[in-house]
């Protein structure tokens, strides 16, 4: 008998969540391989015509073109949704190829959004430049105020589209009070969870309907490959969002897929050990720096919301000096072990000035309008030791002064 340990619900419905990342949705070929195989092909062949006739028109199970299945990228797709608590997951070429899928699959012509106003700048540029090229208008709102979004919704809002924590003011959204507006009005509320993952953060817990994510960042959480996932019911990912995606594309690679797969065996790990460093590290921030923007620690405004919500306040954070652009440019200069990138979820620590960089495109009155002041500078705590971080962040401070 072949064996299919993350397969069987009879088996699997019982793992608890460290178990699922390692172990769900696995399939082993004949060979019997413990580490998941990577199927490195971009089709498939069938053993007479008629086989083929059936599956195209889905009365036989079976791979039929690697843009609609892969084995590697199923198995990938079955852990998610377990991790997730969703009862189906799709994944992406990309966190943004996720975004725009989850939204263009939805919505059309006449229809109205309303989204977090705090985002990641190319989430900003869906709801702000590319929706309305198509007919389909978005409001903005402050996510910190659930009456926010009711007070936004139309006869014809369809989404409500939002993040949490938000990418990089770490706004924290009230997911039970905002997805509960949602429901009571049959929106489709749809949560962008890449800073938390379902490590820290299941939004379906909260009665979200859908959640997406770039998994590139803590997922893969080692910085190697870009990756994107979608998770929701049976029904909106067969009948929503894959006709949208077959179409149109935005295929995970097989190679990613198992990057990613390899990745989220360790994503317990490595997220409650970042998130105790950048704990502490926050913990020596405070205080040394004008403003500090960090769920996990009692000076965040949402500090009790967000520790309702997640397990532990996540990797990344803000700060704010008062110098300005000039002073925050200065403190990154400085830095001998952190790098200045714009990534996040890497196991490394990087710290990156969003003004000129992930928020450069958008207006300045934009970037302002969402807390994005030119003294901010953003922060993922990796899985270095803490005390040579805050070593690096010691003098680097002194460097400009603080
Ligand atoms: C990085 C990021 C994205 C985009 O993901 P990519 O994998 O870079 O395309 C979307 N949302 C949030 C909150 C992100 O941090």
């Amino acid at each position: 008998m072949k064996r299919k340990a993350g397969q069987d619900p009879s088996i699997t419905a019982h793992w608890r969540p460290a178990t699922q990342a390692i172990r769900g949705g696995s399939a082993r070929t004949e060979y019997g391989e413990t580490s998941e195989a990577l199927f490195l092909t971009s089709g498939y062949s069938y053993d007479c015509a008629g086989d083929a006739a059936a599956r195209f028109a889905g009365e036989q199970q079976g791979m039929t073109y690697s843009r609609l299945q892969n084995p590697t990228v199923e198995m990938l797709e079955k852990r998610i949704a377990m991790l997730e608590g969703a009862e189906a997951c799709r994944t992406m070429a990309s966190g943004m190829a996720a975004m725009t899928a989850v939204l263009l699959c939805q919505l059309q012509a006449g229809d109205h959004v309303v989204a977090g106003r705090a985002a990641f700048g190319s989430c900003r540029w869906l709801t702000d430049t590319l929706l309305p090229k198509f007919g389909i208008a978005t409001s903005l709102v402050d996510a910190r105020d659930p009456q926010a979004f009711q007070d936004a919704v139309r006869p014809e809002t369809k989404v409500f589209f939002f993040e949490t924590p938000a990418n990089p003011t770490m706004d924290v959204v009230d997911l039970a009070a905002v997805c509960g507006i949602a429901r009571e009005r049959g929106i489709t509320s749809v949560v962008d969870n890449a800073f938390a993952t379902p490590a820290l953060q299941r939004p379906m817990d909260f009665g979200a309907d859908v959640t997406a994510y770039s998994a590139t960042k803590m997922m893969d959480g080692q910085g190697r490959v870009l990756a994107g996932a979608v998770c929701g019911t049976e029904d909106f990912i067969t009948n929503t969002l894959l006709p949208f995606t077959r179409n149109t594309g935005p295929t995970l690679s097989a190679f990613n897929a198992w990057v990613v797969l390899k990745g989220l065996e360790t994503l317990d790990l490595r997220i409650t050990r970042q998130s105790e460093n950048a704990l502490k590290v926050g913990q020596f921030l405070e205080g040394r720096v004008p403003t500090i923007l960090h769920p996990g620690l009692a000076s965040h405004p949402q500090h009790e919301l967000a520790m309702r919500q997640m397990k532990a306040a996540g990797t990344i954070f803000a700060i704010i000096l008062d110098g300005g652009r000039e002073q925050a440019h200065g403190l990154l200069d400085a830095l001998q072990l952190v790098d200045i990138s714009n990534n996040i979820g890497d196991s490394r620590s990087l710290m990156t000035h969003p003004a000129s960089t992930t928020h450069a495109g958008m207006a300045e009155d934009k970037r302002l309008e969402m807390g994005i002041t030119e003294g901010m500078l953003r922060l993922n705590v990796g899985l270095e030791d803490p005390q040579d971080v805050i070593d690096d962040l010691d003098r680097a401070l002194r460097a400009v002064g603080l």
